[in-house]
């Protein structure tokens, strides 16, 4: 192994005064798209790595603890999974996991980037797993912001794998009451919405805990859930909406017949990891207790 100063470094800067650095292996592609920058990097300890404007997005060696939280909790309650919606999800790995229940119909992704899609079949394919390719996959290259207000069908799950709604993000303009209001919309009854929802990390919980209050106007049940994810070095939140299921309530037995459904064996998730990802520590329970803002 180089020393410290022989290699190059991505430094993840999670606030002006909080980084992680990863020693660089490779970098595959770096540049900007109409919508963001993009970096697709190789690093010693999490692999292959796809960065969007300066944010981990996800690594070849653990994006499954981050795909199947997104996924599988959500589909594991769903009354419907036939028609499922994908809002973002670039790398196809979000597509992947839903593709592994036979239950699945049809699953519409949109996602604004087509470079971002682009790269990830080109240096990410262990990503998607050849989802792209399975005919049930129906991928739109666009907003969807602008999606949402055209498209008429309902989905019996939707998920949004966006990325975070910061200042400069193309997600951002999805993160307001309209939107929120649309979504439902789109939502069929008793079906469930599921949001990568940020850090949950000590320094900084306030972005989630602002969606989850949001959030709280529109569904009977608004359930935080979080796991740590390795390569973002961050404790990663998801939010689970549902007028029909509280998914903190799925029993350990209920989830694991579910995944013994799914093709191909889970990495991570199962009834006992469902137990773990749904259980709140008590900072982080009072903080989503407490009034603030909303969107
Ligand atoms: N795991 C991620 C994270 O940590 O933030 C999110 C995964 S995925 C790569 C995020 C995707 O959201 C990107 O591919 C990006 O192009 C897409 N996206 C951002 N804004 C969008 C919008 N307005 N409409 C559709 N897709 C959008």
């Amino acid at each position: 192994m180089p020393k410290t100063e022989q290699w190059q470094w991505y430094v993840e800067e999670f606030s002006p005064t909080e980084t992680h650095s990863h020693a660089i292996d490779e970098v595959y592609y770096a540049g900007r798209t109409p919508f963001q920058s993009v970096g697709v990097i190789r690093t010693p300890v999490f692999g292959k790595m796809l960065i969007l404007d300066g944010d981990t997005q996800s690594s070849q060696n653990d994006e499954k603890i981050y795909h199947e939280s997104l996924v599988h909790p959500a589909m594991a309650g769903a009354a419907d999974r036939s028609d499922v919606l994908i809002l973002g999800g670039g790398e196809g790995a979000t597509l992947r996991d839903v593709l592994r229940h036979p239950d699945v119909k049809r699953c519409t992704m949109v996602d604004i980037d087509g470079k971002v899609v682009e790269l990830s079949k080109q240096y990410l394919p262990e990503w998607a797993d050849g989802a792209f390719e399975d005919p049930r996959a129906h991928v739109i290259i666009g907003d969807a912001l602008a999606f949402l207000k055209t498209d008429k069908d309902r989905y019996g799950v939707i998920i949004s794998d966006l990325t975070e709604p910061l200042e400069d993000s193309p997600s951002n303009i999805l993160f307001n009451h309209d939107v929120f209001k649309d979504i439902k919309a789109r939502l069929a009854d008793g079906g469930v919405y599921v949001l990568q929802a940020s850090t949950a990390g000590f320094h900084n919980m306030s972005l989630h805990a602002k969606m989850a209050r949001t959030l709280r106007a529109y569904y009977k049940h608004v359930v935080s859930f979080y796991t740590h994810v390795p390569a973002f070095d961050n404790d990663w939140a998801f939010i689970a909406c549902s007028d029909r299921i509280d998914l903190s309530t799925l029993e350990t037995a209920a989830v694991d017949a579910y995944c013994a459904q799914l093709k191909g064996e889970n990495y991570f998730y199962d009834g006992q990891t469902h137990r773990r990802i749904f259980s709140l520590p008590l900072y982080l329970r009072r903080e989503l207790a407490k009034p603030g803002e909303t969107f």
